[in-house]
This record gives C-alpha cells, sequence and structure tokens, in this order.
C-alpha cells in the first residue's frame, strides 16, 4: 500500500483538502497521513471540525506575532523530522501558503515526490499577492504532479516548461468542498437585519494592502453603506492584528455594518450565498462566488483567478477607496443590468468531482 502525507495549516489548505482525505480514506490501496503545521492554529481546526478529518501529527508552530521568515523556518524543520520518521511515498501540498511552500521544500530535501493540488495559479507578479505568488510558483519548481484547478492553470505550467505529462487538469476541489458544507445546513446566520435588506459580505487581509490601503477599503465600505440605507454589511474579521486595529479605527459607530469573528466555514458559505454583493480580496472566495453566482467585486488590481472574470462573475474594481465606492455604486444602483449580467453560476473553477480525480491520478501514478 502506498503512503501518502497530505500537509495543512491554514483554513483554505483544509477547505481544499479535506475532500481528498475523505476521498483517499475511501480507497484500499492509499494510506493517508495528515500532517497539521497549526499555522493558523483556529481557522485551521475549525474548518477540519467540519470535515471530521483529524490530524495524525500536529507540529504547532504556531507564535503570538510570527513572522513569514519564522513561522516557514519552523515548519521546514518540523516537517522534515515528521518525513524522517514517517518515510511517505508522496507529500501532497496545495495553494500557495508557507505551510505549502516550506513541505514541498522539506519533501524535496528528502527525495519524497511532491504532488500539488491548485498548481498553476499565477498573477506573474511576484509582490502580488505577497508573499503567495512567490510560494506558488517555488512550488511549481519543486513538484513532481501537478494538479491544476483550470485550463489556464494548466497552460501557464507548460508554458513554464513543465513536462505534459506531469500537468493534469481536475477542477477546483473548492467547489467539492462547498458541496460539501452546503448539504450540512439550509439557515443562513442572521444578525438582526431588517427583512430585505441587501447583504453585502465584506473581506479584506492581504498582506500587501496593510496600512494606508486597508484604510481606504475600509473607508469605502462605510461610505457605500452610508449611501444606500437598504445595504447592511457583514464584515468577518481576518485574525491578523493589523487587520482588526484598521477596523476598529474605521468602521467604528456604523450601525449597519457588523463586524464579526470569521465565521466557521458552514455558516460561511451560507453567508456568501445569501449575499447581494461580495467585496473581497480574498483568492479563494473568488472561486467560491463564482461557483454560487454572487457577483464580486475584487479589491485588487489583477486576479490569478481570471476565469470568473471571463465567466462575467467577478470584476477587478482595485484597492483605492474612490474605485471601489464607484464600482459598488453602480452594482447597488436599483434593476442594475451590470448587476444583473454578473449573478450567474459557472463551472469554470470545477464540477465538484475534483477530488476523485485527484485521488484517481495518485493511485495510478504510485502504482
Ligand atoms: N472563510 C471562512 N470564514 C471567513 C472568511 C473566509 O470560512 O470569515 C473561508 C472562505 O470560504 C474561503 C477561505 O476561507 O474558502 C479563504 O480564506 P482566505 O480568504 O483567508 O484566504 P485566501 O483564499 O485569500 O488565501
Amino acid at each position: 500500500m502506498k503512503r501518502v502525507m497530505i500537509v495543512m495549516g491554514t483554513r483554505p489548505e483544509a477547505l481544499k483538502l479535506c475532500p481528498v482525505v475523505l476521498e483517499m480514506k475511501r480507497r484500499e490501496n492509499l494510506a493517508v497521513a495528515v500532517c497539521s503545521t497549526g499555522q493558523h492554529r483556529d481557522m485551521l481546526e475549525s474548518t477540519m471540525r467540519v470535515f471530521s478529518v483529524r490530524p495524525d501529527s500536529d507540529l504547532d508552530v504556531m507564535r503570538t506575532g510570527q513572522s513569514t521568515a519564522g513561522v516557514t523556518a519552523r515548519i521546514l524543520d518540523r516537517v522534515d523530522e515528521v518525513l524522517e520518521a514517517d518515510r511517505p511515498d508522496l507529500v501532497l501540498v496545495q495553494g500557495d501558503s508557507a505551510t505549502a511552500f516550506a513541505s514541498a521544500l522539506a519533501a524535496f530535501h528528502r527525495g519524497v515526490p511532491v504532488g500539488h493540488v491548485e498548481a498553476g495559479l499565477r498573477t506573474y507578479q511576484l509582490r502580488s499577492p505577497f508573499p503567495e505568488e512567490f510560494h506558488r510558483e517555488a512550488i511549481s519548481m519543486l513538484a513532481d504532479f501537478h494538479f491544476a484547478p483550470t485550463l489556464t492553470a494548466k497552460t501557464n505550467l507548460i508554458r513554464e516548461g513543465k513536462p505534459e505529462k506531469s500537468v493534469f487538469l481536475t477542477g477546483s476541489t473548492v467547489v467539492d468542498a462547498l458541496r460539501f458544507t452546503l448539504r450540512q445546513t439550509k439557515a443562513t446566520p442572521g444578525w438582526g437585519f431588517p427583512a430585505g435588506a441587501r447583504i453585502l459580505l465584506f473581506t479584506a487581509h492581504r498582506k500587501e494592502s496593510f496600512g494606508e490601503p486597508l484604510r481606504g477599503m475600509f473607508r469605502a465600505l462605510r461610505r457605500i453603506v452610508e449611501a444606500h440605507p437598504d445595504v447592511v454589511a457583514v464584515c468577518p474579521l481576518h485574525h491578523h492584528p493589523e487587520v482588526r486595529r484598521t477596523a476598529a479605527e474605521v468602521l467604528e459607530g456604523c450601525e449597519r455594518i457588523r463586524v464579526v469573528e470569521p465565521p466557521e466555514i458552514v455558516s460561511f458559505h451560507r453567508l456568501l450565498a445569501g449575499s447581494y454583493l461580495v467585496l473581497t480580496d480574498s483568492g479563494g472566495i473568488q472561486e467560491e462566488t463564482t461557483a454560487l453566482g454572487i457577483p464580486t467585486l475584487v479589491m485588487r488590481y489583477s486576479t490569478e483567478r481570471s476565469e470568473g472574470i471571463r465567466a462575467g462573475c467577478l470584476r477587478l474594481c482595485g484597492s483605492g477607496e474612490h474605485g471601489i465606492v464607484q464600482a459598488t455604486g453602480r452594482l447597488l444602483e436599483p434593476d442594475s443590468a451590470e448587476y444583473a449580467a454578473m449573478r450567474r453560476p459557472s463551472r469554470v473553477f470545477g464540477d465538484g468531482r475534483a477530488s476523485v480525480r485527484i485521488v484517481n491520478l495518485l493511485e495510478h501514478l504510485l502504482k
């Protein structure tokens, strides 16, 4: 039996890898060990619990005020110890976090083959998103098998010179996850908003926005809500202290903005599905809203999820205050044709069977 070690450390990794873990557990000729680095402990664990996935090893690397360099070094060191003890046949990582990068590097050093889920996403701007673009490009250099969510991602990898037989188009496992979570409950979380209010969901946490750009994004949210009496906003706050400080400064005292702790994934997906409009700088949320058909303004100047733009559901509005207010205002106009055109679900990111494809491929590749 071949043994696969799946490493995860953050909320999006748990979300996108747990469906793969569950699928692997159904197969007789693969044994799976889950290694949690604990990079973002709370958000990681609550997401794993939803899928009833428990770690076989827990590296507990998170420290208060941790630097990217520090956390990367700790993961590299500790994953290496697990690899020495467990000697898996393959290490599977996902996406572009420090956990994914350092684990792929540790496996590379030990000569253990690496599989990369969500491979080939690119902005080709090394510092945007930062440090994720570097991580994903670096992981592609180290990986032996690339599981690309879309044709664009697959084409990127082949253009970069990866052997065609190592790149596989699978779809994104986020759609598998979304199907799982939406089956858990039908109830949309309420925050005491008046019936008929249009819910605007707002998330911002990218490191490259910290400082004045982030302040401008929150100011834009406040201006939008103050200008539209039937709009209420929900703003789940990322755990980073810089995000919390800025939100508290700018959003204080605005009645129709609910600043909330990040809802766990089942409530969050219900909230997304019940939203009128989403404003975000997140990566994964772009895929989820495209699958659900919820119009989304991406508060960035570039995205690695351009399929969602072509599908019509996503639009880039930049991270400047004025641009966000303008773009949102147009979509909130009564009977906006622009809005109606964006409100269409699309399967560009997957059909909900990506995990089955990835595990089928692994069974074959590890034979
Ligand atoms: N998410 C969540 N609760 C929140 C905000 C996000 O469960 O309050 C989920 C969301 O559904 C998405 C994932 O977390 O799948 C994205 O995480 P994040 O935006 O932190 O990371 P990114 O995708 O930008 O790397």
